[in-house]
């Protein structure tokens, strides 16, 4: 835990969120200002700031941030209409919680990148 990451207290459920999966490795929650019908940040339990600090200690739980990712979609009845995997990384991307997250949007047609 790092003081002060607001993820990092939304996984100690010490801030609170609207939780829709978690296990030991990963939580997934609503994102507070949805972009789209689904909008759901699916984050690691553990900090990691961002992709880039991705490290092969962190394979099988980057893995797992994609295929749970995938799985909250079918949940969400968003698998068949199609829906977007984003990880913001630095300035440029408008990254702006340096805790590793991936956006999970859809429910309605995605703006084209
Ligand atoms: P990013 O720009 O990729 O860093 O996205 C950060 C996302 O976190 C934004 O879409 C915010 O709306 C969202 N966010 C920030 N604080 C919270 C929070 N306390 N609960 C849920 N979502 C949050
Ligand atoms: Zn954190």
């Amino acid at each position: 835990m790092t003081s002060d990451c607001i993820f990092c207290k939304i996984a100690a459920h010490e801030v609170k969120a609207g939780i829709v999966y978690e296990d030991e490795d990963l939580v997934a929650f609503h994102d507070i200002h949805p972009k789209y019908l689904v909008h759901l940040l699916i984050i690691p339990k553990q900090h990691v700031a961002s992709s880039s600090e991705l490290g092969p200690e962190h394979d099988a739980v980057a893995g797992k941030l994609l295929r749970i990712g995938a799985a909250l979609a079918e949940k969400q009845g968003i698998a068949a209409s199609g829906f977007r995997l984003v990880a913001n990384t630095g300035p440029n991307a408008g990254q702006a919680v340096d805790h590793l997250h991936i956006h999970l949007f859809g429910g309605s047609p995605l703006r084209p990148l």
